[in-house]
This record gives structure tokens, C-alpha cells and sequence, in this order.
């Protein structure tokens, strides 16, 4: 419709999720109306978030330096990890502030349709995580929740893991019912996802 750079930038904004062409023709023209010193500094937090973002080492989560604020604290219960599938489902649990313990972000979920398999996810990394260094001052993790959506591909994750964990000797459980079948954790309303953890059910094998 446009030519040149506007249609350039419509098309870079209409490729971000959740956003339209309209609302992407919408938030060019926004930009382009506005000073230019407003529009450096989107593109400067742009450039330095994805400079400076990167992985928490222990647990996936993201981090702006070798560990993730949550990995970092020492006043988190180490002897408890909750397993999610992305970062901000981190956020939905924290905003709970029904949980203390730590995280583990798979960074996706198990997806025969899509080919995604457990060694596309960070399994490995967490198995490793519970078998510890073995170092004296280490907490033992003793508890898993198993945090991944209330939808098939979250479900078959969770199973995965079950299977892999019970047999370790690990108490192992799963949010309650009562979320919203089909959706996603992060959209989860903090009170009903705050109940699904106080309520967490143990899975057995
Ligand atoms: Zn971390």
C-alpha cells in the first residue's frame, strides 16, 4: 500500500505476535508522529534488551547477568522447583506470591505435530539440577511442580516428566484443576492460579 521505508517498518511491526496489520499500520504512523528522540530511545531499549538478555544459567529463566533475580536470592527455597514452560509464566506464578521455592523455564513444551521433542527442551539441564554437585552447602531438591500449560502439549509434558521424576524418589505435583483447559498459565488470573498451587496434587506413576 505504502512504498519505501513506512512499508518497511509496517511489515517488521505486523511480523511481532500479536499485533495485525492494522495495529501495525496504527503504531507506525504513531511513530512517525512523535519526536525523534522518543523513537531513538524504543530502538535503543530494543538493541540493549536484546544485547544484554540472556539465559539464567541455573534455570532458563531470563536473566541480565549469569543468573535470574530468583536464582540469585538466597532466601528462595532451593528444596522446591516449579517447572514452566516459558518466562512470563514465571511471572504469573510470581504474582501469586503463593510460591517461594525456585524455577525451571523448559523454554517450550513437547509437540509431536510441530517435532518437538524433550531434547528440543531444557530436560536435561533440570535432571542435572536435581542430581546436584554433591557440594555440602547444597540444597536437596525434594519437590517438583509440574507447572506446564492446561492444554495437550502442556499435559503430555508434564506425563514426560512424571515418568522421569517419580522414580528418582521425588515428590512430584501438578497444579490443580480449576485453570482454564486449553489456555495458557500466563494468562491465568492471579487468585485462581494462586489456588491451583496451594492445591497441588501429587502425581503418582
Ligand atoms: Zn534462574
Amino acid at each position: 500500500m505504502f512504498a519505501g521505508p513506512i512499508q518497511d517498518l509496517i511489515d517488521e511491526l505486523a511480523r511481532l505476535p500479536g499485533i495485525g496489520p492494522k495495529s501495525a499500520q496504527r503504531v507506525a504512523f504513531h511513530l512517525l508522529k512523535v519526536p525523534a528522540n522518543d523513537v531513538r530511545r524504543l530502538a535503543d531499549a530494543l538493541v540493549e534488551a536484546k544485547e544484554k538478555v540472556r539465559l539464567c544459567r541455573i534455570c532458563f529463566n531470563l536473566a541480565d547477568g549469569e543468573l535470574c533475580g530468583y536464582c540469585a536470592d538466597p532466601r528462595r527455597d532451593g528444596s522446591m522447583i516449579c517447572v514452566v514452560q516459558e518466562p512470563p509464566d514465571v511471572i504469573a506464578l510470581e504474582k501469586t506470591r503463593e510460591f517461594r521455592g525456585l524455577y525451571h523455564v523448559l523454554q517450550g513444551s513437547i509437540s509431536p505435530i510441530e517435532g518437538i521433542g524433550p531434547e528440543d527442551l531444557r530436560v536435561a539441564e533440570l535432571l542435572e539440577r536435581i542430581r546436584g554437585t554433591g557440594a555440602p552447602d547444597e540444597t536437596r531438591v525434594e519437590e517438583i511442580i509440574l507447572a506446564t500449560n492446561p492444554n495437550i502439549e502442556g499435559e503430555a509434558t508434564a506425563m514426560y516428566l512424571a515418568r522421569l521424576l517419580i522414580p528418582i524418589g521425588l515428590k512430584v505435583t501438578r497444579l490443580a484443576s480449576g485453570l482454564p483447559v486449553g489456555g495458557d498459565l500466563e494468562y491465568a488470573d492471579e487468585v485462581t492460579l494462586g489456588r491451583a498451587i496451594e492445591g497441588r496434587r501429587a502425581v503418582t506413576g
